[in-house]
């Protein structure tokens, strides 16, 4: 039984919060319960809207890591598994097939597996044509999008480059990841759609080391430098422009699990107008999770200064409560 008062994020009022001995919200103080915070700033639970439990640096890892993963990452919103081609992803993770008309029966299958979302990869190095290349063709995209809305599943995709666009946003893509390849175009095709868009800009500091790597590619490593080069004037175009853009970090892979915080510091320096409403209230409502009101579970973190001007105390929650239970910050 807890009690919080603070400016609670987006509203400019301070607040009272009454969390009672389940973990839910409700109107008016329990008897006996404990002030844990007075005068601080509480937000909405933070939202990472792209990572990977189950992946770390070397591909999957085993289920004591995975739940460690979790812990960090907390309340889980799944995909599936990612679907792909062969040799056109990360080898031993996605589901693959070169049988591209099969597509939209695995979306289904993936949109069983998953809690609202299937993944797809648009855009991979294809070694023959040395740069990055549409995975799939434009009518596969319609009918595996379709597919996934009739099972009630939402769609993104891993895009880089340009060309997958098109035919992804005009397919009717819940999302876009990463999404370096947007031109104003196609950003006004998304903002048009109501798509969304989750850039992993920490992610995408990765690019120079992949270009580094792949050296026997100079058009893939000339490019793969250009959307690097491009990325935070993508962000910015599409906010301008109206376009859903929300926090993720790629966590799981390359980006260690729990780093949030640095995702929402780089929206910010890309000229993201809300990054921490991008992490929270914002992507909260996009994932279908409720405002904080009485009734529903207490998913609070609150900080001692106003972390939409102060950036740097994002690393310092006061404390983070997760369905009413206290959580070390
Ligand atoms: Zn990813």
């Amino acid at each position: 039984m807890y009690t919080l008062r603070g400016v609670l994020l987006p509203g400019e009022t301070t607040v009272s919060l009454h969390v009672d001995d389940r973990g839910y919200l409700v109107d008016e103080p329990v008897a006996g319960s404990e002030v844990l915070v007075d005068g601080g700033w509480i937000v909405p639970g933070l939202v990472d809207a792209h990572c990977h439990v189950g992946l770390g640096p070397a591909g999957p890892v085993d289920l004591e890591e995975a739940d460690a993963q979790a812990r960090v990452d907390r309340e889980i919103i799944r995909a599936g598994r990612h679907l792909a081609r062969p040799k056109r992803y990360i080898p031993g993770l996605a589901v693959e097939t070169d049988e591209v008309e099969l597509l939209p029966d695995l979306v289904a299958e993936q949109a069983a597996a998953g809690d609202g979302w299937v993944k797809l990869v648009g855009d991979w190095i294809d070694r023959g044509a040395g740069d990055l290349a549409p995975l799939w063709p434009d009518d596969v995209l319609r009918a595996a999008i379709d597919a996934a809305h009739a099972a009630g599943a939402r769609v993104t995709a891993h895009v880089f480059g340009t060309d997958a666009l098109p035919g992804l946003i005009d397919a009717g893509i819940d999302c876009i990841e990463h999404g370096t390849g947007l031109t104003d175009d196609l950003i006004a095709r998304m903002a048009e759609r109501g798509t969304a868009l989750v850039p992993t800009l920490i992610n995408v500091e990765t690019f120079p080391g992949i270009a580094d790597s792949a050296a026997k590619y100079p058009v893939y490593a000339d490019h793969m430098r250009a959307l690097h080069a491009g990325a935070h004037d993508v962000v910015r175009r599409a906010t301008e422009a109206g376009v859903p853009v929300y926090a993720g970090t790629d966590a799981g892979g390359g980006i260690a699990h729990g780093r949030i915080a640095d995702e929402i510091r780089a929206l910010a320096a890309a000229g993201h107008p809300a990054p921490l409403g991008a992490a929270s209230w914002a992507a909260r409502s996009w994932l279908g999770r409720p405002a904080p009101h009485p009734g529903v579970l207490a998913d609070l973190v609150v900080y001692r200064s106003d972390p939409r001007t102060d950036l740097a105390v994002l690393d310092h929650p006061a404390l983070i409560l997760l369905r009413g239970r206290l959580v070390a910050a």
